[in-house]
């Protein structure tokens, strides 16, 4: 083990995520006051700039909180005890905001899916269809499932609700693909939108948002379940912040900061940035993997691998956490773990947020290394193949 690791932690965990220097500086100075109006004036650049980056003209709000809390306001705000909801299975995730979903009393059906396939939109559509009596009031989806690396394609599933005019809302957890992967709020059809700040905002973790539609907002209105911190109600009424509570101040400079990064280097190119990175990874992936005896990639649906996080598969009869603790004690490189079921079972290479080629093969070099100090099968030359693919 280093003693004393030297030089930068190589920090590729899919959220939090690594803070550019420039968000730092940014929010390095002293506190202002959340009511006046220079506070005011850069609160609602930041809704703006963050509406662009949902791609939506609607209804935001911000709140104290980690991810975790955005998914609580949507639910608080919008079902009572006993309503029922339909849920995409897409992993640990899904599972989470299920389980918070039925702590809330919320009646929850669950559309089962494999974890490694991801959910057939086809046999949703018909459930859809199928719910004649429109018992079901909304279906939650993940886009980005950042346990198995999978992408959600919430655009049919808004055409299957269409299909069958069923008036449910389309909830749509963007966590892990805001600013990393491209995601279409109003084109989409999305009702809420849930986003937190550690991913690809490169901001600390502690700020969250939603995203609200009319008709959600219209939904809100006339449930009358009890909540108070989550009210977007009550929010309004908090003009012209719309925020409950003290203003997170700093997460607003930081957020100012991250929003011009994004807008200097252009949406589509940021977009275009984790492709690359992601294509790359994959390659190494594959190559580790080509004996049919390596880490394999998680995703088995090509057209639904994650531009943001690669989720790996251990060879058989190894497990991940070691070889993650030589990864960070030896050499100084963070990557993340497996939840719930696929704990020791996968590791994860985060590629989303303020990263390049550098940062990405340094990540990939390393991996290599942790692995073969640890023992752990694999075909070498991963790195060769994604320096191929970064090239081409
Ligand atoms: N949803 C997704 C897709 C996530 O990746 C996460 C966290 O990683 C969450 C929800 C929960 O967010 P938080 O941990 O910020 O509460």
């Amino acid at each position: 083990m280093n003693a004393k690791p030297r030089g930068r932690q190589f920090f590729n965990n899919p959220g939090p995520t690594n803070i550019p220097d420039r968000v730092l500086r940014a929010m390095d100075r002293p506190v202002i006051d959340f009511m006046s109006d220079e506070f005011v004036a850069i609160q609602h650049a930041c809704h703006a700039g963050v509406k662009r980056v949902l791609k939506t003209d609607q209804t935001l709000y911000f709140y104290n909180s980690s991810g975790h809390g955005a998914w609580e306001a949507a639910l608080a705000n919008l079902f009572s005890a006993g309503d029922k909801v339909l849920i995409v299975e897409t992993g640990y995730f899904s599972q989470s905001w299920e389980e918070m979903a039925v702590n809330l009393g919320i009646i929850v059906e669950t559309f089962a899916a494999d974890w490694r396939k991801g959910a057939d939109i086809a046999k949703l559509a018909e459930r859809i269809a199928a719910d004649r009596a429109h018992e079901i009031k909304a279906v939650l989806t993940v886009h980005n499932e950042t346990a198995t690396g999978m992408v959600l394609p919430v655009a049919e599933i808004r055409r299957a609700l269409d299909q069958a005019r069923h008036p449910a809302l389309l909830l749509s957890d963007t966590i892990s693909s805001l600013g990393s992967i491209d995601y279409r709020m109003d084109a989409w059809g999305v009702d809420v939108t849930v986003g937190g700040s550690q991913k690809g905002l490169m901001l600390p973790t502690g700020m969250a948002l939603t995203g609200v539609s009319g008709k959600a907002l219209d939904a809100a209105r006339k449930n009358k379940a009890p909540r108070h911190y989550w009210n977007w109600e009550l929010m309004n009424g908090r003009a012209p912040q719309k925020f409950m509570g003290t203003a997170p101040v700093h997460m607003f400079f930081g957020l100012q900061e991250s929003l011009r990064m994004l807008e200097e280097e252009g949406l589509d190119a940021v977009f275009q940035r984790h492709t690359r990175l992601a294509e790359a990874t994959r390659a190494a992936v594959r190559h580790w993997g080509s004996d049919g005896k390596g880490p394999q990639l998680f995703c088995q649906t090509p057209d639904r691998l994650s531009n943001s996080v690669t989720t790996v598969v251990m060879p058989e009869g190894t497990s991940s956490d070691p070889l993650r603790k030589v990864a960070i004690d030896r050499y100084n490189l963070s990557l993340g773990g497996g939840l719930g079921p696929l704990m020791g079972k996968v590791f994860r290479i985060g590629h989303m947020g303020d990263l390049n080629e550098p940062m990405l093969l340094g990540c990939l070099a390393t991996t290599e290394l942790a692995m073969r100090t640890s023992g752990i099968p694999f075909v070498a030359g991963g790195v060769d193949a994604a320096i191929e693919s970064l090239a081409g």
